[in-house]
């Protein structure tokens, strides 16, 4: 088979087409636009296999199928209330037409340094479901994505599923997303953070987690940042002492959005947010 548009039911009748090179496809908004009006090819379409919806809780994960649409997954109350870094990344990308077609599964897939889910699904440290014909195994998002639009997915083989470690709850837990744009709606991030944060007594951080996103070939987490934060006050002094190494271990790149140095900066300053008010 070489052409044509696919619509399998279940997985079941989707592993032969992709054995015979089908592309899988979700909701289409990376991969139409990047074949710019031509013909889509042969495509297997993702989105009538019931096995990768829906969102549910297992020992202490929650499950999100990859073909939930970012517009249904904000509409989940679950995940609003236990994940509001990804929640926010959520509300922020794109426009609502792209949210409503577009998948959690494709954004992880596509594996731009700009995906907006990524941040805070590496400050989450989720993990992949990857399924096919021989069945299914698990990968840390981390060490899915290899580079710019690369991953580890192999021949056959489809993102079933997110698994994310569902974060403590409380006071003293600060979960921050934000995303700094050239503009405020349908913009692609310049610099964005994904922060997670628990403070205990005192306002001790005893747990940091800081995953930036344009600022490097993949998501960045910034390993020295987070231990210049534990065991100190979650203050301006520790703040500022974190973006200085958060500067350091970013490396961004020139181009048509922004210059280096403006998106080191900005890398930096962003943690600043994370101060309480005094
Ligand atoms: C106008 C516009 C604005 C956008 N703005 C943003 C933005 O602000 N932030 C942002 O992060 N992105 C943005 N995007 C990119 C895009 O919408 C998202 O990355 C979206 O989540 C992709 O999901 P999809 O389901 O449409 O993927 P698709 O286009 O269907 O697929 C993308 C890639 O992933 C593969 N794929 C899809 N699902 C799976 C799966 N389950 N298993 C294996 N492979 C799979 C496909 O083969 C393809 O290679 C924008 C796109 C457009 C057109």
């Amino acid at each position: 088979m070489s052409a044509g548009v696919f619509l399998p039911q279940s997985l079941s009748e989707l592993w032969p087409l992709l054995a015979d090179g089908a592309v899988p496809m979700a909701g289409g908004t990376d991969l139409l636009a990047r074949r710019r009006g031509r013909a889509p090819g042969f495509v297997a379409c993702l989105e009538r296999i019931g096995e990768l919806r829906g969102v549910s809780e297992e020992g202490g994960l929650l499950r999100l199928g990859a073909c939930e649409t970012h517009t249904s997954l904000l509409g989940n109350p679950g995940l609003r209330e236990r994940l509001p870094i990804l929640a926010r990344a959520l509300a922020v990308l794109g426009s609502p037409l792209v949210r409503n077609m577009g998948t959690i599964g494709g954004n992880i897939v596509t594996a731009s340094p700009a995906g907006d889910t990524l941040p805070p699904l590496y400050a989450l440290d989720a993990e992949l479901e990857l399924a096919s014909r021989g069945g299914a195994r698990r990968l840390p998002l981390a060490e899915f994505i290899a580079g710019p639009g690369k991953t580890l997915l192999g021949p056959g083989e489809i993102v079933s599923a997110v698994l994310v470690p569902v974060p403590e709850a409380g006071s003293g837990v600060v979960q921050h997303f934000e995303k700094v744009g050239r503009r405020k709606a349908l913009a692609i991030a310049v610099v964005s953070l994904a922060a997670l944060v628990r403070t205990g007594p005192g306002n001790v951080v005893v747990e940091a987690r800081l995953a930036l996103g344009s600022v490097g070939p993949t998501v960045v987490r910034c390993l020295n940042a987070e231990r210049e934060l534990l065991g100190r006050r979650l203050d301006q002094a520790a703040l500022s002492r974190a973006a200085a190494a958060v500067r350091e271990e970013v490396a961004p790149i020139d181009d048509l959005r922004a210059s280096a140095a403006y998106r080191r900066d900005v890398a930096g300053n962003l943690l600043l947010r994370l101060a309480p008010p005094s």
